[in-house]
């Protein structure tokens, strides 16, 4: 039975690489009829914040990434916030102390800075040097006795270690690269380097699928691993998979500091989940060579970590838009106009909430589904509607109102005045107001968008004056004219 875990520390908002991280752990277990555990990696006080904390489930739910077990769901290894764990890591530790897994070191910052320095300078491997992996109790009592305040540091096999990782094939790390390291502080609290892989273990997660920025720290986890093995606190290490770098702009790394990165700014800007969610899948993943629109459920039905590319994948974020967009189309009508809701009658609305006219939103709706990016964009798509006046945008003026902009409008007025009150009799109004004066339908339209709309480029021109009436419409085209 596969139990994959997605394991977030609450530290700031949560941002795209962790979500392409849930994902694909949501869709492994998903894909397989496993188990996905929810776990919030707490252990660091200084950095970690309750508001985080709720976005991050927040924002899950948006996604719509249920999970089986973790906060507010519960299961058989409760509690899921590692700030409510500690006594757990305390015991594991003593343990390995016990056994002679890990040890007491003392050296202190300066000296290990010291002689890392010195090993580079030496060219020997710069990690730590074992010092205080055989101290006698005469010298630890010495150390003891100058007041330092020893680290608990995990003993490493003087051994390479393999293992085939479910991306990158097999992967071999040798013990000068990955030398004995801190899994708890002086001051007694456990680390990442331990609190990760013993919740792993006692979890029982069967796949840890995560980002390639954690690929140093696989090595040292199978170690402790075999060491918890040992201790019969684990029954079997898991397997590794890691998923691509995300690349920004300039080829480099996206950082969490990287707006585009911030998943708020998505959420904000209305992107659909699915629409988000499909366009990060193809962050080291594809349906097939030919598609790029899928739904979840089909992601669902096909995915397989050992389909993952391990080369890094570029974040594109025309190509996020242009999928969000399709996703939009394909939503069904009603769900749309539900779906543009909040920006339609937030208290932020840059119309009044009286002027709001759904019957109207729901006329024009069908216009702007196939046209929208993102559904934030309704509102300037709409607000012709519902304001009591078009936008003033001098740049929209400038550009549509040209000479004889004028002799037109007033014909235009007059056909249209006279005309039956639907799409198509008011495009055959302008042409024939166009045609008056050498103009064609694009050219003579330009004037009359800008006097009805305000700008100079929206949703269809016809189907816009209808749903606005004639009686607006006509009054809009009178005060252009003053
Ligand atoms: N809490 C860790 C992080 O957010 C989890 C890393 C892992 O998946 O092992 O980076």
């Amino acid at each position: 039975n596969v139990r994959v875990r997605f394991c977030p520390s609450p530290t700031g908002n949560p941002h795209v690489g962790l979500v392409r991280t849930a994902l694909f752990n949501w869709a492994f277990a998903r894909h397989t009829g496993g188990t996905m555990v929810f776990r919030i990696e707490d252990t660091d006080a200084a950095r970690d914040s309750e508001e985080s904390y709720n976005q991050l489930l927040d924002s899950l739910r948006w996604l719509g990434l249920d999970w089986d077990e973790g906060p507010e769901v519960g299961g058989p290894h409760a509690p899921y916030r590692q700030s409510q764990r500690m006594d757990l890591y305390k015991d594991v530790a003593q343990k390995l102390l016990d056994g002679g897994y890990a040890y007491y070191c003392y050296c202190s910052t300066e000296e290990l800075d010291t002689r890392r320095e010195a090993a580079r300078a030496a060219g020997r491997p710069s990690g730590y040097d074992g010092h205080c992996r055989v101290l006698t109790a005469e010298q630890a009592e010495a150390y003891k006795a100058e007041g330092r305040e020893p680290i608990v540091r995990f003993r490493m096999p003087d051994e390479p270690i393999t293992f085939t990782d479910l991306v990158r094939g097999e992967l071999t790390f040798t013990p000068e690269n990955v030398p004995d390291y801190g899994i708890v502080r002086a001051n007694g609290a456990p680390l990442y380097t331990l609190v990760n892989p013993v919740d792993d273990a006692l979890m029982e997660i069967t796949h840890v699928l995560r980002g390639e920025d954690l690929l140093s720290s696989t090595p040292r986890q199978i170690a402790l691993y075999k060491a918890l093995i040992e201790l019969g606190i684990a029954k079997e290490i898991p397997s590794f998979g890691h998923l691509p770098y995300v690349m920004g702009e300039g080829n480099k790394k996206l950082s969490k500091r990287d707006p585009q990165s911030s998943l708020n700014l998505y959420r904000e800007r209305g992107f659909l989940p699915e629409g988000l969610l499909n366009y990060l899948s193809l962050l080291g993943w594809s349906l097939a060579p030919d598609r790029d629109i899928f739904s979840l459920d089909e992601m669902v039905a096909a995915f397989d970590i050992a389909d993952v590319n391990p080369n890094p994948a570029r974040f594109d974020l025309k190509k996020a838009e242009s999928i969000n967009a399709d996703h939009i189309r394909m939503l069904d009508p009603k769900t749309f106009v539900e779906a543009c809701g909040p920006w339609l009658k937030a208290p932020g609305a840059p119309w009044a909430p009286e002027d709001f006219d759904q019957a109207a939103w729901e006329a024009i709706a069908p216009h702007a589904q196939t046209r929208l990016t993102v559904l934030s964009d309704i509102t300037q798509n709409v607000d012709f509607l519902f304001l009591p006046e078009p936008v003033e945008d001098e740049a929209s003026w400038t550009k549509a109102m040209k000479e004889g902009s004028d002799a037109l409008l007033k014909t235009a007025r007059e056909k249209l005045a006279a005309a039956d009150w639907n799409a198509e009799a008011l495009k055959a109004a302008v042409l024939a107001a166009g045609e008056e004066h050498g103009l064609k339908l694009g050219k003579a339209q330009a004037p009359v968008r800008v006097a009805v709309t305000g700008r100079t480029v929206g949703l269809p021109l016809f189907e816009s004056l209808e749903v606005l009436g004639r009686e607006k419409t006509l009054a809009r085209v009178d005060r252009a004219l003053e």
